[in-house]
């Protein structure tokens, strides 16, 4: 959010409460890009949903575009988008993996796909084992099922287990911002996503058996 207004030259845009109205002429300012700015929040990683839904809804009424249909075209299109920015972030940040993923962003991990390379050591024989089990199922051998709805349930006490541990790391990183925690993250959402993947591949037998 830029110092200045961009109606009247003046104001102190960022200073108001709510940093969306000049303080002189009350025009609205363009929307802040970055998600928890946006909302008036510091950049956290464990947030109370409850707030975040009153925020939401609070700020729905204030930026909602039949408010400015009166007003400038400036104004009417700053609405527009802030009606956007609003729905994004509310989005991502209501949703604790992908609120964790846009931190890991903003501070510059780099969260593309994961490759092969990241799958954690320690499950390449559940995955072997799955692997040949859907194999054996696809042959017709129905008596693999019990050992698949077993690998299932495991998978799903792994990803309860990461969250567990998330959630930890998550307190830890809003208390203190060091950068290895951010780290430690990065690899838990890793081997989140890849067990997550490995319950649906579990879950998903083919249904002609
Ligand atoms: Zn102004």
């Amino acid at each position: 959010m830029s110092a200045v207004c961009w109606n009247c030259g003046g104001g102190a845009p960022g200073a108001e409460a709510s940093g969306r109205f000049c303080t002189a002429c009350k025009a609205l300012q363009p929307p802040a890009t970055d998600y928890f700015e946006f909302f008036e929040l510091p950049r956290q990683l464990v947030l109370d949903p409850k707030d975040l839904e009153k925020r939401f809804y609070a700020l729905s009424r204030q930026l909602h575009p039949d408010l400015f249909s009166r007003k400038s075209s400036r104004e009417q299109e700053y609405s527009l988008e802030s009606a956007a920015v609003l729905n994004d972030a509310y989005r991502v940040l209501k949703d604790p993996i992908a609120r964790a993923l846009y931190v890991l962003k903003l501070e510059g991990f780099d969260t593309g796909e994961q490759t092969t390379k990241d799958v954690p050591p320690e499950l390449l024989e559940e995955v072997f084992e799955l692997n040949m089990a859907l194999e054996e199922l696809r042959m017709g051998d129905t008596d693999v099922l019990p050992q698949l709805e077993a690998a299932r349930l495991r998978f799903e006490n792994m990803r309860d287990e990461t969250d567990a541990e998330l959630q930890t790391k998550f307190g830890a990183w809003d208390a203190s911002h060091e950068r290895n925690i951010l780290t430690e993250i990065r690899g838990l959402l890793n081997r989140r996503k890849y067990v997550t993947n490995l319950i649906d591949k579990a879950s998903h037998v083919p249904d002609r058996v």
